[in-house]
């Protein structure tokens, strides 16, 4: 693995710096306390290629490799793990997956809108009911003669009330035992299909988040995505992808912990002397770096492995997994760094604390990535 980025991997990194000190940050306070980003950010995304990153030019998609996925993901959340989440939604779990399982109709019909910003995708797995536990979903798709007919509800869903395009996820054979689980994309707007938001969260709380009910929702059989009954390999294959984005986010939060807490601790004086030069300060500060060094390299690997076209599953979760509680870890001690400040958000670190907590918990919680790892270096299932 080459540590050094080319040329162009370090030129998309710096116009997403640029893009984020420009776009974004001016605005991070305003958008939180206002519970929603603008959404003209989504187009701003698209015409800078951000969107499609990684998706073939032939579909509008910006190609590039997943190391500039990673890195323009770990800008973006460096600004605001609100904005970056929108695009690991709609690019990564939604026009990434659309590219791998979908057919030629498919991918011309969606990509070139989701790839610009004039389309917004949703991934509408989590049930109320069924959350690590995704395989025993309750939405069911009946056929009906070259339709089928779905009934059920969505919760958590993450560009929810924004989406144009709902990857939904719904089960199609009842069969004891058989996951019968099949991919569907349904348009936003189709009859029966209703989205509330889901407000205050206590982070990430720019995003648009909310659950889908579904009457009697009709779509045509050619909205399946990839065979039928194959959905729920297709949501573990976006998923494992969708972890290296949520790592690579979770790098940007612990980056933007770091960069913070240094700034702040040369500022700061107490007891006559800047507590820079505190010891116990300069432990905080330490910690947030190894944090932040271990957590790059394990999601650059990650990326690394996909573009060599290597397993990569256990290593995404692994990534996930140390980048996740790495976040928390990084984004509390430089809260700490700023004492009482620390506590009120006009300073950046107390949204940094909100918004790393969930990584812990989506696109599988902690305890569910220990359980993909375990599976995989025993050979035993602990789910
Ligand atoms: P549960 O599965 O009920 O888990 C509760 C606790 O039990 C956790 O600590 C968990 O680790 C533990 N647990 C469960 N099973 C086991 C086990 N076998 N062994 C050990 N411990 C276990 N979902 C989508 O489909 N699309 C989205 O876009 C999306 N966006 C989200 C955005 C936000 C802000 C949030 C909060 C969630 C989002 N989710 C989304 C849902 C998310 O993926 C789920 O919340 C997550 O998978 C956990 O499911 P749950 O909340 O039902 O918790």
């Amino acid at each position: 693995m080459n540590l050094e980025l080319s040329e162009e991997q370090e030129a998309v990194r710096q116009l997403a710096e640029d893009f984020v000190a420009r776009e974004i940050t001016p605005h991070v306070v305003e958008w939180d306390r206002a519970e929603s980003v603008d959404k003209s950010i989504v187009k701003k995304l698209g015409a800078l290629g951000f969107l499609g990153l990684t998706v073939p030019e032939e579909y509008g998609g910006s190609g590039g490799d997943h190391l500039a996925y990673c890195l323009v993901t770990e800008e973006l959340g460096r600004g605001d793990s609100s904005v970056r989440g929108i695009v690991s939604v709609s690019l990564g779990l939604v026009a990434k997956t659309i590219a791998s399982w979908g057919s030629e109709e498919q991918k011309r019909q969606w990509l070139p809108g989701l790839t610009s910003g004039e389309a917004i995708g949703c991934f509408g797995l989590t049930e109320p009911g069924t959350g690590s536990d995704a395989g025993n979903l309750t939405t069911r798709a009946v056929r009906d003669g070259e339709d089928y007919v779905v009934n059920g509800s969505k919760m958590f869903i993450t560009n929810g009330t924004w989406a144009d395009v709902v990857l939904l996820f719904a089960r199609t054979n009842d069969t004891p035992g058989h996951r019968g689980v099949s991919a569907f994309l349904v348009p936003a707007d189709t009859p029966g299909l209703t989205r509330r938001t889901v407000h205050g969260k206590l982070g990430l709380r720019g995003q648009a988040t909310a659950e889908l009910v579904l009457e009697d929702v009709r779509v045509p059989a050619s909205a399946l995505l990839g065979p039928e009954g194959k959905g729920f390999s297709l949501a573990m294959s976006a998923l494992a992808k969708g972890r290296m984005s949520v790592a690579a986010g979770c790098v940007g939060i612990a980056q933007a912990a770091l960069d913070a807490a240094v700034r702040y601790a040369g500022e700061r004086e107490q007891f006559g002397k800047s507590i820079a030069s505190y010891q116990l300060v300069q432990e905080l500060i330490s910690d947030i770096s190894v944090d932040v060094d271990a957590a790059r390299m394990l999601t650059w690997r990650v990326a690394d492995l996909i573009d060599r076209g290597q397993d990569f599953a256990t290593a995404a979760s692994t990534a996930k997994l140390f980048a996740s509680e790495a976040a928390v870890r990084a984004a509390n001690n430089a809260l700490q760094v700023f004492g009482g400040y620390g506590y009120i958000d006009e300073y950046p670190v107390g949204k940094l604390v909100r918004d790393a907590r969930v990584m812990t918990l989506y696109e599988g919680t902690s305890q569910i990535q220990k359980l993909i790892i375990g599976r995989a270096l025993t050979g035993v299932s602990a789910f």
